[in-house]
């Protein structure tokens, strides 16, 4: 049995747990990686360039780990020429990424995109190329005219596989151009979020390899594993509260982690999670959130405004129109900051609604996060 070298420390290897980290073996996704390795793996070895593929599942649920996964299995191959990108930079970049992922010798002088792409097209003759293109949604939220030209360059081109992979479950509604439609015909390769059993096999397997024996609490593992999956199966959750919770406890100086780690752990995730979102934030939704939750109930889209109005006079503002604030509460509605509840005064006499605080979002939490972030 290995013996722990100092008293106080649970880690034997951190980066074990490292979302970037890619484990040696991956738990309950068989059904997952054997069709990714049917689609691609079978038909690259009876040398066929595969059918494009669409990745879809929800945050954290091993589609980035899985293709790497499988893809590294054919990168002996030298007829195969593999680039994986994640895909959120321009299509410049995008391309100048693939030329080098593909050794593809750009000179000094300053080249335009075409000039990238025709010698991408040249080295791929005859070669089978797999372009992985991660969280594609957020390049075709960002430039899409521009992106739709770059799919149907790839999806056109015999020798390209295009796979992509992505979290939203609308992107064929986002791929609406009829000419990349007819192109990119892909093959659905759909990740399910993990429930609280598989996050327990894949923490268990991860957490054998990171911490010394006997550094976590029996019951550490199956909580992180609970919590995780009531967020939507997150293993990047699961195993990031692994983590933190440890870090607490060695930062203590105790040598075993216990519950109450997880817990703390938990809350320095849901702050975290906040002040991600609100820095996002226009400065018009910032106070507007304020207002919502400072009141903490329900409020009439009247007091609201009034309030809205106030505070943007107080800190040297110019007001904003009725319409301007009904879009704001329409857009933080949408992040899921507010909640509108809107209700029918009987026939023909219109509507009443209401703008409250989110329940789950915690209050205490949020109005900090505001705090800081308004100026
Ligand atoms: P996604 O791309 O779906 O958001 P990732 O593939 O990045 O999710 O996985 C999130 C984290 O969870 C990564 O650290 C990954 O190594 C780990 N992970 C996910 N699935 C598994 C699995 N089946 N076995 C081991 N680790 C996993
Ligand atoms: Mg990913």
């Amino acid at each position: 049995m290995e013996i722990r070298s100092e008293l106080g420390e649970v880690f034997k290897d951190e980066k074990i747990l490292d979302p970037r980290y890619i484990p040696d073996s991956l738990q309950c996704r068989d059904d997952e990686i054997n069709k990714l390795n049917f689609q691609i793996v079978k038909r690259v070895n009876s040398n066929i360039v595969p059918k494009h593929l669409m990745v879809v599942g929800p945050t954290g649920s091993g589609k980035t780990v899985c293709t790497k996964h499988v893809v590294n299995a054919i990168k002996g191959n030298d007829k195969v020429m593999c680039s994986y990108l994640v895909a959120d930079t321009s299509i410049y970049q995008i391309l100048k990424t693939i030329a080098s992922n593909f050794d593809i010798e750009l000179s000094n002088r300053l080249i335009n995109t075409n000039e990238v792409w025709t010698k991408i097209e040249n080295a791929v003759k005859g070669q089978i190329a797999i372009i992985i293109l991660d969280e594609i949604d957020k390049m075709l939220i960002k430039n899409r005219n521009e992106v739709y030209s770059l799919i149907y360059k790839f999806t056109r081109d015999p020798n390209i596989c295009l796979i992509g992979i992505t979290n939203k479950y609308d992107i064929p509604r986002l791929i609406t151009d009829a000419r990349d439609q007819s192109s990119y015909h892909y093959v659905d390769i759909t990740f399910p979020p993990y429930n609280a059993d598989q996050l327990r096999d894949i923490l268990e397997y991860r957490g054998e390899q990171a911490f010394y024996p006997h550094a976590l609490d029996y019951s550490v593992v199956p909580l992180c594993a609970a919590l995780a999956a009531q967020r939507n199966g997150d293993a990047r959750y699961a195993l990031d509260l692994l983590s933190t919770a440890a870090n607490l406890c060695e930062e203590e100086g105790r040598a075993t982690v216990i519950e109450d780690d997880v817990r703390r752990a938990e809350r320095l995730a849901e702050v975290s999670l906040i002040r991600r979102e609100v820095v996002r934030l226009s400065p018009h939704q910032k106070v507007l959130l304020e207002c919502v939750y400072s009141k903490g109930e329900r409020q009439s889209p009247t007091e609201v405004y009034r309030e809205f109005n106030n505070l943007m006079r107080l800190t040297g503002r110019e007001q904003v129109s009725h319409k301007t604030l009904s879009e704001l509460v329409a857009e933080l509605e949408l992040y899921g900051f507010v909640e509108v509840e809107r209700k029918g005064r009987g026939r023909g006499r219109g509507v009443d609604f209401y703008i409250s605080p989110t329940g789950s979002v915690e209050r205490k939490v949020l109005l900090d996060a505001l705090k800081d972030l308004v100026v």
